[in-house]
Order: C-alpha cells, then structure tokens, then sequence
C-alpha cells in the first residue's frame, strides 16, 4: 500500500518524489547525540522526527537499514575541531575511565528515547569503534590530494576541493563568504586556510582518549565518523541522511566534502534537517537558565516547569509542529497539548464501543485519504493531527447516536486511528491508563465469577472471592450500574 512520498530534500531546496537508489531497500543515517549532551530536549526533536520516517517507510513496507550513531570521540563544540574533549575532561575530573561516561550517557539516552517511544535503530555504531574505517577514509582522502599533513594532524584542503566541487553547496556558502566569517582557534596555525578542518589530530599528552596511526597518536575530527561508518553500513551511496538543522554547517557540509573526495562522487540522495526547540520564545543554552533534561521534563524538576510532563506530551506536542519548523516550549503549550492528547486517545477507546448500523452517515474514506495525503506530503504531521480530530468529531457524534456508520466504514476508522495514532505517529497511552484499564478488566472477570457463584447459589465460592479480595484492601459494593470496587 505504498503511496508516493515527498521530502524536502535540503540539497535541492524543495520537496522531491521520494525513490530509494535500491528498492525496496532504504538507508536512513541520521546524526546522533554526543554522548556528553546531558539529555537534554533537544535530543528529543531530530529522534522523533527520524522515528516518525523509519516508521512510514516500514509502514509501505520498505526494508530499511536504519544507522545513528553515538558520537563518543568527544569535540569541543559542534563547530570546531580543537581542544580537549568533553568526554576526556569529565573522565579526568571524575577520575573515570572514558568509556565509563560514555556508557553512562548512553544508557541515558536509551531510556529516554524508549519513554518518548523511539524505536531502536536498526545499527548504532560508535565512533570509538570505526577508528580504523576513519584512517581508511583519511588514506583515501590524502591519496586524492584534498587534504595535507601538518605537524602530525591531517587537515581537509577545502581550496583544493572546491576547485573541482563546490564546497558549501548544502548550507548555500561559499568560499569567500567562510573566509570571513570563520573563528580563530587553537592550532589554526598548523592550517593553510582557516576554514579547513581537521580529519585526523595529533593528540596533546594530557589527551586520554588516543589511537596511534602512521600520521601519530591522535583522534579523528568529528566530521569523520559519520562519512566513515555511513559508507560502512549503507555503502557509497545511500538514500536519507538527517539530522538538526544546526548540523547542516559545517558537520554535513565537511561530510559531504570527505565522501566526494574519497570516493569521487556524493554519497547522499535526500538530505532532510529538522528545525530547533526553543522555550518560551528563546534559544536554549546553559547561560540562558532554560537548558532542560528530557528527565526534568518527566519528573517536573526544573524551575521552569509548573508540573512534569509525560514523555507521550512531549512526543505529542513536538508533532503538533511540522518538523521544519520551529518549535516553542512553554507550560502552556505542553497543558494544550496533554489535553489534546488525552482527547484523542478516549476518542480511540469511545471508538472501539462503537456498535455498526446498516447504513453511514460519515465520509471515513476522505478522512483516511487526508491523513495518508498529509503524512506522504514531507511528514506534515500536524496536518496529520488536524484531521484526526476531525475523525474524534465524527466518533463523538457515533457515540451519540446523532450519525450512523456502517460495518466497512467502522473498520476504516478503526484502522485509519490504530495506523497513524500509533504505528506512524508513534503515540500510546500513558503506561498508568494501561495498567488501570488491565486491573478494571480483570476486576470485571472476579465480579462476574463471583456473580456466577451467586447465580448457583455457590455461597462458599462468592464468599471466598469477596474475602480474599478483603484480604488485599479490595471492597466490593451494589452501585448503580451493578457491582463496584475500591480499594
Ligand atoms: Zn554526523
């Protein structure tokens, strides 16, 4: 039931029919955290973003290879290539093995992604394990003259690339403009032009993390890893490559640049970035006051939160906003969205009673439509969102007997609410509502037993279920609708 799906592609600026290189095979490689980020919501955006496409693509059943990678070689900060890593740093304060806070962020990550309902990636390869994939590709680089040895570091030759390809051909740059705007850093006097960069550095001797190689003891520059283990797993060239926007310059750009100067041509078909978080209107950052773990979010422990918030809000709220968007965080927003949520979820469970007429009142098959139109239109899943609650309407107006839907058409709903409520779009309920609705079932099944028991005039039986559930706290008392429990 595959339909055609269009992305924007950042490369060509504008929405493309998407068409894997090998069907139905698809690589996806998307930009992972640095192992050092703290959690913190802006994890959360470009997860959910690439979870959402992993799961179309796998919803029209293509085979996809999906790759993010765990950034463990620490670097500075994502736009240089110099300085003592983060990773190295807080080893060395907390006198830890590297690897040791590298798990300890890792592990984490995956708790949060596995809360905010992320699937796993298919592949999560780490840089500190691609070290020789990483001098393989250096080897190749420095064979086909684009970069040069300085003082045991390897640097990128951006002037020489950019005769032959166009360096900055993604972020719309050029090389003049980078001429100016580019920051002195340590080092750069082992750089023939500033804005080269680093592929390979010669570690200083207080640097912990190090692998040796015949240029000297060093480590990769960031930009490496993800050209190297990308080609590793998905090949010269692959089909989707995502991540944030602020990775577009220069982590994607230098990506771009290596592969085509080790291979001789690109390896990237559709680019995709998705847009910032920003809370209450501002950028987040450390000095700002406003930099917020996805665990804070959950427990409600920062200044700024009047209250915690589920993971699936979170999740909910970041799809309400298309994902080239921008998107602003405030307690507001995040109570809108909890209750939109939970307005759509009952909307499921009102439906699921939803008893068939002969005939329909309803048009499910245009709601069903848009909702596949919205998703294959580069995954404008507010859209998506929108017509759902068109859906919640109609299911409101069923159960209130002012329409009539036949058996087909409730079967469409159904599986129209079921597939993108929660195969695409990802959501479920929150895991208290599921525990209370199995309790209220199997409470269901004890009254109805011991109702029976009653009905056989068993008193032994009755009486044995109505004291063991005394025993745990359990009271069973005649209401209005038949018998009722409390604990
Ligand atoms: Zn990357």
């Amino acid at each position: 039931m595959s339909k055609p799906i269009y992305i924007y592609n950042t490369l060509s600026r504008k929405k493309e029919l998407f068409q894997p290189i090998n069907p139905p095979f698809v690589g996806l490689y998307v930009c992972g955290p640095t192992v050092y980020g703290d959690g913190h919501l802006g994890h959360a955006r470009p997860a959910i973003t690439f979870d959402v496409l992993f799961r179309l693509l796998k919803h029209y059943d293509f085979k996809v290879r999906y790759v993010r990678n765990i950034t463990d070689v620490g670097h500075l900060e994502h736009d240089a290539d110099e300085g003592e890593d983060k990773i190295a740093k807080k080893a060395r304060l907390e006198q830890l093995e590297p690897m040791e806070v590298v798990q300890f962020y890792t592990e984490r990550y995956h708790k949060n992604m596995e809360d905010l309902n992320v699937l796993s990636p298919s592949i999560e390869p780490r840089a500190s394990g691609h070290i020789i994939e990483q001098l393989k590709m250096i080897d190749q680089i420095m064979d086909n003259g684009f970069a040069y040895e300085s003082n045991g570091s390897i640097y990128f030759d951006v002037e020489a690339y950019n005769k032959k390809h166009h360096y900055g051909k993604l972020s719309g740059r050029n090389i003049d403009d980078l001429l100016n705007t580019t920051r002195q850093l340590d080092g750069q006097e082992e750089k023939r032009n500033s804005f080269d960069f680093a592929l390979w550095k010669k570690a200083n001797p207080e640097h912990i993390m190090r692998w040796p190689s015949k240029y000297s003891d060093g480590f990769p520059g960031w930009h490496m890893e993800c050209s190297a283990m990308s080609t590793k797993y998905l090949g010269q060239e692959f089909d989707i490559h995502g991540g944030g926007m602020d990775l577009q310059f220069p982590h994607h750009e230098c990506e771009i640049a290596q592969s085509t100067a080790a291979h001789g041509s690109e390896s990237v078909k559709y680019w995709m970035h998705n847009n910032m978080i920003t809370i209450n209107g501002q950028k987040m950052g450390k000095s700002l006051g406003n930099f917020i773990t996805l665990n804070e979010f959950f427990e409600g422990s920062h200044k700024l939160l009047d209250q915690a918030y589920n993971p699936m809000t979170v999740r909910f709220f970041i799809l309400q906003a298309h994902y080239r968007s921008t998107v602003d965080f405030s307690n507001e927003a995040l109570q809108a969205a909890e209750k939109g949520l939970s307005r759509l979820l009952s909307a499921y469970e009102t439906l699921q009673k939803i008893k068939p007429s002969e005939q329909s009142d309803v048009d499910v098959k245009t709601l069903n439509n848009k909702c596949y139109e919205a998703i294959n239109d580069d995954l404008n899943t507010p859209i998506v969102i929108a017509h759902l609650f068109e859906g919640v309407k109609m299911i409101n107006t069923l159960s209130d007997g002012k329409a009539q839907i036949n058996t087909d058409d409730l079967a469409i709903l159904q599986s129209t609410f079921k597939t993108f409520i929660f195969e695409i779009l990802g959501l479920k309920a929150p895991e208290n509502d599921i525990q209370n609705d199995l309790t209220d079932q199997l409470m269901r099944i004890l009254i109805d037993a011991r109702q029976e028991a009653k009905d056989k005039k068993d008193w032994a039986t009755a009486d044995a279920i109505r004291d063991k559930l005394s025993a745990l706290g359990v009271q069973l008392k005649d209401g209005k609708n038949g018998v009722e429990w409390s604990i």
